[in-house]
């Protein structure tokens, strides 16, 4: 669902959003250039963090390790496993430094993802901001006077439907998508600053409780690595930690 939703969303914007705009506004070449930059940048961003968080788990299938001091054996993928290496029941695998299994990827967060997923929630909520308020002109273009009010109250509340009745159309489905819009802006936001404030805290979803181990920036550095300057901008780039 997140695999098509995230970047068709984002085509979305691009391909029926933009164009409407341009046309009742009429922006400027120098403007439709900045947009079209900074549209391919969220979605480079989105979709490549995306990929990457799905690829990149840091699972031990197949890999035959040998004791490390402070580690254990897992019975289930018959290796050694060092600290912080957990199973998850759901992947069937153990995962390096294992902080939680994502529901949405359907895929556990770890030692080499953890940076991938931050910034795929991070660029998800910038994304949503920026479509939110571009989204909020083209719907209500749409509508007349107090029109667009009525669809967002009609849609939260279907019994709305007996009272102002107006067959469903193309328009509705607009509304829903800058609702999800606001929906998606809200979840990013609660699930980016537990997770952030968990990594400057150097402690995984499971230890959430415990005291913060090293220095912030320390912390930020083993899960964004040396080059996180370049990380949080691109994400295909190496940045061992
Ligand atoms: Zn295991
Ligand atoms: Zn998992």
């Amino acid at each position: 669902m997140v695999l098509i939703l995230t970047p068709g969303f984002l085509i979305f914007e691009m391909t029926v959003v933009r164009p409407a705009l341009i046309e009742i506004y009429k922006p400027g070449i120098a403007k439709q250039c900045l947009h079209i930059f900074l549209c391919m940048f969220c979605f480079i961003n989105v979709t490549g963090n995306m990929m990457m968080s799905i690829y990149f788990d840091g699972n031990l299938k197949d890999k035959k390790l040998k004791p490390t001091e402070g580690g254990d054996y897992c019975e289930l993928c018959k290796t050694h496993r060092p600290p912080k290496a957990w199973h998850c029941k759901r992947c069937n695998v153990c995962i390096l430094r294992r902080d939680h299994h994502c529901f949405f990827f359907s895929r556990c967060i770890g030692l080499y993802n953890r940076r991938y997923y931050l910034l795929y929630l991070a660029y998800i909520h910038i994304t949503m901001i920026y479509s939110t308020y571009y989204n909020y002109y083209f719907v209500s273009s749409k509508f007349k006077d107090h029109g667009f009010f009525l669809a967002v109250l009609r849609i939260l509340n279907p019994l709305l439907r007996f009272f102002i009745p107006e067959p469903m159309s193309t328009k509705d489905l607009y509304v829903m998508l800058f609702l999800f819009n606001v929906g998606l802006i809200a979840w990013s936001a609660i699930l980016f600053r537990f997770h952030m404030k968990n990594t400057l805290r150097g402690v995984t979803a499971h230890e959430y409780r415990d005291p913060a181990k090293n220095h912030w920036r320390e912390n930020l550095v083993s899960v964004f690595g040396r080059r996180w300057y370049l990380a949080i901008i691109w994400p295909f780039v190496d940045s061992p930690s």
